[in-house]
């Protein structure tokens, strides 16, 4: 009996086991951050430790960075502070910025998954000045990098504010909110080994010496500042603090998964020629591959790998096995055929060669067993 491959870190990544002990322990302690006396003090030393490093991770002072339950909430609280004004959002993003801003303008995306530049700054001069651009980083299905710096700025000769969605950069790409010109910045810590669950905003545009405010979403405490209200989650929060921290540090280990995920994209070209991949002529974060077996259904090829203990994603996790397949890949051109029968696989911290080897040897049997069924490009 082989045992489980876990190829889908860009849905969850395992905890990393240091993370797992820190929190083991500050889940046995009480304590409210808010609380005066001693164990409430231990408990917010323990949140502020960990808001330092996520600061240090976006290169920010400690206080513009504000403690939520995660990128959905972190994408919520923007996109909808800035309902009834023009906001331009990338056809690729995930669906808590696009189903947040439902009436937000599309910014196209070219084949490769980069932004349409020329589309982009038509949309940004013409029509009323928009008020938001949120692009994400790096996108979760194909991996591919946005250059943020240059749509931040972009974005800024024209008027408006840039949000960024960097949860899949964070720990793969260095993230200087400064210099890439980034107003918002959303965080997610179950991406890079950190617990689910929690998660930062993050404020930026401090030029003139005075930051933006993170707009309010939840009402009712004096938390964080005043910007959200709910007890902090102090183990979690401290979980994330150690993720980012690890992360940073692991970040030269990060990059070389993309050997691992080169021979993978390799042997599978070699195995079934009528493969297409996603993103490849993009840059992309080393640990992310994309990919469509046209002709067989994401949910068969999820099916097959799953009985054999493989775990990997159809386009995102939101979206695995959903017969209407990724919106990503569709905003990319793909045709239907492919959008319907694409893979993720991602790798991370704790993937080892021999993984990519199982991956490869049942796939390949899988191929064989529906071969028949396979078009070729089309
Ligand atoms: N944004 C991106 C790019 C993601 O990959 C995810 C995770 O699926 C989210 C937002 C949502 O994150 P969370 O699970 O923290 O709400």
């Amino acid at each position: 009996m082989n045992d489980p491959v876990y190829l889908d870190y860009n849905a969850t990544a395992p905890l990393k086991p240091a993370v797992i002990a820190l929190m083991t322990d500050l889940l046995a302690q009480p304590g409210n951050a808010s609380s005066a006396h001693g164990f409430g003090r231990e408990a917010r030393k323990n949140v502020e430790n960990a808001r330092e490093k996520i600061a240090a991770l976006a290169g920010v002072e400690n206080g513009q960075v504000v403690f939520n339950s995660g990128a959905t909430e972190g994408n919520n609280t923007i996109l909808k502070a800035f309902q009834g004004q023009r906001v331009l959002v990338a056809a690729t993003e995930h669906p808590s910025v696009l189903e947040a801003a439902p009436d937000a303008d599309l910014i196209p995306v070219a084949s490769d998954g980069t932004i349409d530049m020329a589309a982009y700054e038509t949309l940004l001069k013409t029509g009323p000045s928009p008020a938001l651009v949120s692009i994400m980083f790096v996108n979760n299905e194909t991996g591919v990098i946005q250059p943020i710096g240059k749509l931040a700025k972009l974005a800024k000769k024209y008027g408006a504010l840039f949000h960024c969605d960097a949860v899949q950069a964070a720990g793969r790409v260095a993230i200087d909110m400064t210099r890439l010109h980034i107003d918002y910045l959303t965080l997610s810590a179950h991406k890079i080994g950190g617990p689910q669950g929690a998660g930062a905003l993050i404020a930026g545009n401090c030029e003139n010496g005075t930051c933006l405010d993170i707009p309010k979403f939840l009402h009712g405490g004096g938390q964080e500042r005043r910007n959200r209200a709910g007890t902090e989650n102090v183990p979690a929060i401290a979980g994330f603090g150690m993720a980012v921290e690890l992360a940073m540090k692991d970040m030269d280990a990060f990059q070389k998964l993309a050997a691992l995920r080169d021979k993978l994209e390799s042997e599978i070209a070699t195995i079934a020629p009528e493969a297409v991949f996603f993103g490849q002529g993009a840059e992309r974060v080393a640990n992310t591959s994309s990919f469509a077996l046209p002709g067989v259904p994401t949910k068969t090829q999820l099916i097959n790998l799953d009985l054999a203990g493989i775990a990997v994603s159809g386009g995102s996790a939101c979206s695995s096995g959903s017969a209407k397949g990724s919106h990503v890949l569709a905003a990319m051109g793909a045709p239907e055929e492919y959008v319907t029968s694409a893979l993720r696989v991602s790798l991370g911290w704790g993937t080892k060669p021999a993984d990519i080897d199982r991956f490869i040897e049942v796939w390949s049997g899988m191929y064989n067993r529906v071969k028949d069924k396979v078009k070729k490009h089309a």
